[in-house]
């Protein structure tokens, strides 16, 4: 099975688009690691596309918020912004389907999380060292995770725990070595590592093989469709940077 491994969308059905059409022809089902809405302007859509694929998908800290299900106190006011119109926008059965969602999925050698295993909605795994004390949270060879909306492998090097961040080397199929590891793909809405191209990933399960990769979509669509609903301009400009 060829899995399709995307994670925070973020209501940027233009990026989501890109990545499918990218995408086309080469996965059998798709594993969404969370925050399908919040920051974008196209949130019902975007769950909408999601539920017409074979797909199975994890809840996020956004998703949550958006069903007031997290005290938005917590965000920053431009993210407040996004949560509260995201919120009103929402269809009551695409509230259902994210309600539904649940926050840790184990497959084979593989679990899934938004956030990490120890805190699956919350915890960014931003550094080895906080990689080095998740493994201990999950029992699977790999994890794959999101949230920080940056692709990369935080991979296991000695028996004591010692974990080293890699950078990922994109459109080359990578083989999991046996080797523990957490495995990000980065973000198709709003990727935060300099890059504004969309990220995703593929996953070989019975080869074993995990490829990162990006794809440019247009950009200015989505900032113009979110400056017509009112988005906060520093979420509008941040998209063309990739921060
Ligand atoms: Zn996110």
């Amino acid at each position: 099975m060829r899995v399709l491994v995307i994670s925070d969308i973020h209501a940027n059905l233009t990026a989501f688009q890109a990545v499918l059409e990218d995408a086309r022809g080469q996965w059998d089902f798709v594993w969404c690691l969370g925050d399908i809405v919040g920051y974008g302007p196209d949130p019902n859509e975007c769950i909408d596309l999601l539920r017409t694929l074979p797909h199975l998908c994890l809840a996020g800290n956004h998703d949550w918020a958006a069903l007031g299900r997290l005290d938005v106190r917590t965000f920053n006011s431009d993210a407040r912004k996004a949560v509260v119109w995201t919120a009103e926008t929402l269809r009551p059965d695409n509230r259902e389907y994210l309600a539904a969602l649940p926050t840790t999925f184990v497959i084979g050698s593989y679990t899934l999380v938004h956030g990490s295993p120890r805190e699956p909605v919350w915890e960014y795994i931003l550094d080895p060292l906080i990689a080095t004390l998740n493994f201990t949270h999950f029992e699977t060879p790999y994890c794959l995770v999101g949230h920080t909306h940056t692709p990369v492998v935080f991979e296991m090097v000695t028996e004591r725990g010692d974990t080293e961040a890699q950078l990922p080397v994109y459109d080359r199929p990578r083989s999991l070595n046996g080797r523990r590891q957490i495995i990000n793909p980065g973000s198709v809405g709003q990727p935060r590592d300099s890059n504004p191209q969309a990220a995703y990933a593929f996953l070989d399960v019975e080869r074993a093989l995990f490829e990162h990769r990006r794809v440019p979509y247009d950009v200015a669509s989505v900032q113009r469709r979110m400056a017509a609903i009112d988005m906060p301009e520093r979420l509008v400009v941040r998209l063309e940077h990739g921060w």
